[in-house]
Order: structure tokens, then sequence, then C-alpha cells
């Protein structure tokens, strides 16, 4: 089913959080918050700089007023009013004239793309430097420019946003987005947009079985501090997932847990394959699922992408902006999460009532009435989950072995189920 105001609903808020410069700190970073705020009712968390987060200590916070390079007659040629990646992130404040010579180590730009902004940041290491495109850079012809970093960097705050949306019981799902890039779209405000539709989702539901927490905090530093508040939580997740990169013409990417073996890896592997996605190994560089999964935390988290970082030109660049992003493939990575969400609320593991040979399906009224591929996939179903109701295999593994839909394997063990010839034994 296609959702008509989905996929612009999912645009407008990324329209909305594109121009914002945001940081692993900073008013961006809470304006960010603040916007996602008005659709949920998240806890924005707030964590002194200075705080030790296991191997790190949380850095002072960054903002910027003002950053430009000008002529030495006043006019600007690289305008961080224009673009916020025309600033490195965490460029230290200058206020000088200098050669072309002095200046040049400081400037950042991606030849083989001459008209594209590369985004670099400089979060532990205190320098400034300036982003912009190769044809801007041949354009600096002048051999003295002025150079101006209005920002300031000291004690402040790591902020991050937090909901938790209570179910049947104490498992919890966790999805996790990065708010911490300034102006690109597929990374990471195609994660916001679609975490916040989720929540809603969620929310809108009359009831839950699992319980599920959404995390949107700056990467790595965010991730770390979050877990290392919540120690208490750890036990309780059963299932996570990173959502980021989800828009882009790729196709659905899986990255499975380092275990492999987890509940997520089997549950949103059979999805992915459904939208002819890919799934793949884990390996422990890429974003948070690396915290999530680090060994002391071992904790079964996945990632979910479309258009994974650093598999397309664009990546880290300018030309990572709003026309990167369609509607379409929004609603598409949306429909794969709800698909998931669908199978950890639904999946449970049956007993055949009626074990010795095929029960007889017409006697009970269980055979359509129609024709069709939807009505032989619900016999199909049927046959599927009988045939695998045998206290050992669940939905989940029953839809990945006949290939046939998770929703369509559901329905019909709840017509089973109806007609008693089933009985749920275990979630
Ligand atoms: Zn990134």
């Amino acid at each position: 089913m296609t959702d008509d105001g989905l996929g612009s609903r999912l645009r407008r808020r990324m329209d909305r959080l594109y121009p914002i410069c945001r940081s692993i700190s900073g008013d961006g970073l809470r304006a960010t918050l603040e916007i996602i705020a008005e659709e949920l009712d998240i806890d924005r968390h707030r964590v002194p700089s200075g705080t030790k987060v296991f191997d790190w200590t949380i850095d002072d916070e960054w903002n910027v007023r003002d950053a430009y390079i000008a002529r030495l007659d006043g006019s600007r040629v690289i305008d961080f009013a224009e673009h916020n990646l025309h600033l490195v992130s965490y460029s230290t404040p200058i206020d000088a004239v200098l050669s072309m010579a002095e200046l040049r180590p400081h400037l950042h730009t991606l030849p083989d793309h001459p008209d594209w902004i590369p985004y670099r940041t400089s979060y532990y290491t205190r320098n400034w430097g300036f982003c912009l495109s190769q044809d801007q850079l041949d354009g600096m012809r002048d051999d003295a420019y002025r150079v101006v970093v209005d920002s300031t960097i000291g004690h402040g705050f790591l902020d991050y946003g937090e909901l938790a949306i209570p179910g049947e019981r104490p498992d919890e799902v966790l999805f996790s987005a990065h708010v911490c890039h300034p102006s690109l779209a597929n990374d990471n405000l195609t994660g916001i947009a679609i975490a916040i539709e989720l929540a809603e989702y969620l929310l809108s539901l009359p009831s839950r079985r699992l319980s599920y927490r959404f995390i949107f905090a700056p990467g790595t530093i965010g991730s770390l501090t979050w877990l290392s508040l919540n120690p208490s939580v750890w036990p309780r997740i059963a299932v996570g997932l990173v959502l980021t990169g989800l828009g882009g013409d790729g196709r659905l990417v899986y990255k499975r847990t380092r275990a492999g073996n987890a509940y997520v890896d089997r549950c949103v592997g059979n999805v992915v394959r459904r939208f002819d996605g890919e799934v793949r190994d884990y390996s422990p560089y890429g974003y948070d699922e690396r915290q999530y999964n680090a060994v002391g935390f071992s904790l079964p988290v996945g990632r979910l992408s479309r258009t994974p970082h650093n598999e397309y030109p664009e990546y880290h660049t300018s030309a990572d902006d709003l026309s990167f992003v369609n509607g379409a493939q929004l609603e598409e990575s949306f429909s794969a999460v709800r698909q998931v969400v669908s199978v950890l609320e639904r999946d449970d593991t049956f007993r055949n009532l009626n074990p010795f040979g095929e029960p007889q399906l017409g006697a009970r009224g269980l055979y359509p009435s129609t024709g069709g591929k939807a009505a032989t996939d619900a016999v199909m179903a049927m046959l599927w989950v009988l045939g695998y109701a045998d206290d050992a295999h669940s939905l989940l593994d029953v839809s990945s072995l006949s290939g046939l839909d998770f929703a369509t394997i559901a329905d019909a063990a709840e017509a089973l189920e109806a007609a008693a010839l089933l009985v749920r034994i275990r979630p």
C-alpha cells in the first residue's frame, strides 16, 4: 500500500533540517533536536563537556557566527553563509591576512568533481580550514586574502535526544540515527526523517508487544555517551538498527551484527530480500553500529542503509543535497523498516494440533473463494505454516524457508489458529 503523503512528509522534514549547520555539539545540534521535538516528545539530554565517556572525553562545544575568505577590498570569495560545508567543522577562530601560500594548506577541494564542495571535520585536532569547489579555488588568483573564522570552542554540552515507547514486554528495540552532519541530505537527514516517521507510526498503534527506543545523537561520541549513561538498558536490547543513508537510487543494504546470526539479522535480512536488497557481513567500520557491537556491549544492532556511505561519489560532498533523495526512495525505505516492526510484533512459534498429515482445509472453510496469486499464496502459506509448526520454527523462519513474505505467512497462521489447527507456543 502506498501513502500519498508519506514521501512528501519525509521530504519536508529533510527540507527543514537541511540548512542547519550541525556538528557533534553546539547550537545547530540543539536546533535539530528542537525540530525533532516539535513532532516527537523526545527527552533532551545534555552532558557537559569534559565528561569522560569510556576512552573518550566529551569535547568543548563549537559554535560559528561567521566565516569567510575575502579579497583585500572586502569582497567575500568563500562564505560560510552561502554553504555551511565551506567551513571545516570545529574550525578554530582566526582573523588574519594570509598569503595564498600560507592559506593553501587550509583549503580542501575535490579536483575530480570541480563544482562540488567536500565535507571535512577536525573534531579532535584543533585546526581551521575551508572547503570549496575546485572551480572556486582556480578563481583565487590574488596574492593574499583576509581569512575570518568567527567561532567559539569552549565549555558547553553534548546534546542528544531519546524517546522510549513502552510496550507489553520490557524487551527493547533500539533505533539509532546520527544527527551531527551539516547540509548533507542522504547522510544523515534521511535517517532522522525516517526515524521520526517510524516513532510516530509506533505511537499510533493501539498496542505494542515490544518496547521501543529511539536515539538521536551525534555520531560516535553521542552513541557512546548514551551507552555510558544507560548500562541498565543494555541487557534489554533485543534488536537494534542504525538508520542512515536511506535515500539515493541504490538498493537497500542491511549490514549484519558482529555476531551475524542475531534475531535482527534474520528479521531484517528477510525483509530486505523482499526488496531485492543486499545483506552484508559486519565490519568494524561505518556508523554507530560499530559502537553498539563493540565487544564490551555486543549489542545486536545492525544497520539499514539504501546507498551506504563511501559507495557513491556524492558522499560527504555538497552533491549529497536534497536533489539526491526523492520521495519514492524514502517511502520504500520506510516501508522496509515498518515491515521489520511488523515481523517483530507478529512473529511467534506454533504447534500443529493436527500433525498427522495434512488437515482438510476445505472442510474448515480455509480455501479462498477467489483465485489469483494472492489466493494461491494464502493456501501455500497455510501449507508452509502447518509444515513447520513443530515448536522449533518461528513464522519468520517459515517466511524465509518458503520465500513468501512474512505478512502472508502471519495471516495464514492467524487463520489456522482461528480454525484451531495451531496453538501459539512461544513468541
Ligand atoms: Zn557521514
